[in-house]
């Protein structure tokens, strides 16, 4: 049997990326209570976890543009015709929307029942937005300056996508590799296949460099989650404990219930299959706090696990990365509505229904990086009247927020890619599970 000639090479490398995370959070936790601000511990973070942490995270960030340029312009090239391209843009827009309202709806509705921001006392109130005001202010001059409007939408065109993929704007390099793949449908073929055949070689050789960069997550999860865990203040969270375990609690309900129930009733896929499948995923979001930085790995998850043809997941995940964010909007939902009650404020329905939407529309507009949607945050509590200085209350515990929330962010892309797949008629080409240990194995 096929088994029999694969040899075993010991740990699959997700069993290994698992065990970093775990084994970097105990090591962290153990170092942060026992040896809190001792220089040692503080030096070995800054020149070892921390730098390990970062070459992971920098060979995933090195190749995000470039992939998203080649994925998407080549997808877009690939599906041929303007309608089916319009089509598929279309249904993924509205999955995208459906799903991070429907996240911003459960958010909202858990504050409103348990009413978290009532009990938080005044002292921890006065004491926190003392301690984070500068950092508080620094958002909201950031909040100020991010106007949404018109504007908004034509600057996603980018008048020099080389600036604009410098300054990580991901939606103007979308822009431009739609634009690029559309234009490619329209000169003739024989001009336009070398171009395709350079850019589907430079997609396959970074996958080459997702799987080397995979090859050290490992380690890189252990550094940056290392990192985080032993120079965090567990204190606020003790502080604000009520809150985080809220929305923790509602970020895991939708990662762990809604998106695998979703998985079930559109795409078939047993819920734990879903999820077993996703981990190098859901692992590398939490690790890394960043949707940009999981799409390499997300698209190859789709790809590899979940028999995603290569056209989709390279149109879907990007985008998603940039767009779709369930968690993101989940976690605004329950913040704005948590400063309202810590404030004082009662917000209507009419006014709580704004919310929703502008939860939805921040979310969408926040970029996929760590912190991306906390200067959006603030300018939705400015809209509903809640002084922007406000944030500075989560400002000490968005860490392990942030990284929780970027978890369902990049699952509800991947989820989408799979849905999309189904939607269009393709048969997802889902490898079994012996399959997949053969894949590991080699
Ligand atoms: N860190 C999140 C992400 O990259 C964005 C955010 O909510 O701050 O998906």
């Amino acid at each position: 049997p096929m088994h029999a000639d694969t040899p075993r090479r010991g740990i699959p490398l997700h069993t290994k990326i698992l065990l970093g995370l775990f084994l970097g959070a105990a090591a962290g936790v153990a170092a942060n209570l026992f040896a809190h601000d001792h220089p040692a511990l503080l030096w070995i973070v800054d020149n070892v976890a921390y730098p390990i942490g970062q070459v992971f995270l920098r060979l995933l960030f090195m190749i995000v543009v470039p992939l998203i340029f080649c994925s998407i312009s080549l997808g877009v090239a690939s599906l041929g015709d303007l309608g089916k391209v319009g089509r598929i843009g279309g249904k993924t827009l509205a999955f995208f929307l459906l799903t991070t309202g429907l996240a911003a709806i459960l958010g909202l509705t858990l504050v409103n029942l348990v009413r978290p921001g009532e009990s938080l006392d005044v002292g921890t109130r006065t004491a926190l937005l003392a301690e984070y005001a500068d950092e508080a202010s620094e958002k909201t001059a950031q909040a100020a300056t991010s106007n949404f409007g018109v504007n908004t939408f034509v600057n996603i065109i980018p008048r020099n996508p080389v600036d604009a993929a410098a300054r990580g704007d991901m939606l103007a390099v979308i822009f431009t590799a739609l634009i690029f793949g559309i234009a490619l449908t329209r000169i003739a073929i024989d001009r336009a296949a070398p171009v395709m055949r350079v850019l589907e070689g430079i997609g396959d050789t970074i996958m080459v460099v997702i799987d080397l960069a995979m090859r050290i997550a490992p380690f890189g999860v252990f550094g940056l989650i290392f990192s985080v865990t032993a120079k965090f203040g567990f204190e606020v969270l003790q502080s604000l404990a009520l809150y985080v375990i809220m929305v923790l609690a509602a970020l895991a309900f939708h990662q762990f219930v809604i998106l695998p129930t979703l998985a079930r009733v559109l795409a078939g896929i047993n819920p734990i299959t879903f999820l077993k499948r996703a981990r190098a995923v859901m692992i590398t979001a939490f690790s890394t706090s960043s949707s940009n930085a999981t799409i390499p790995t997300n698209m190859e998850v789709a790809q590899r696990n979940f028999g995603v043809p290569k056209q989709i997941a390279g149109f879907v995940i990007p985008l998603g990365a940039t767009m779709n964010m369930n968690g993101t909007a989940l976690f605004e939902g329950m913040t704005v509505l948590f400063l309202a009650q810590v404030f004082g404020l009662d917000l209507s329905l009419a006014q709580q229904a704004m919310v929703v939407g502008m939860c939805v529309i921040t979310a969408v507009g926040a970029a996929g990086v760590p912190g991306g949607s906390i200067p959006l945050l603030v300018m939705v509590l400015i809209m509903v009247g809640i002084p922007g200085e406000g944030i500075a209350l989560i400002l000490g515990v968005d860490r392990i927020l942030d990284m929780s929330r970027t978890v369902p962010n990049v699952t509800g892309d991947l989820l989408t890619s799979i849905v999309i797949t189904k939607s269009e008629g393709i048969p997802l080409n889902m490898p079994t599970d012996e399959e997949l240990r053969a894949m590991d194995a080699a």
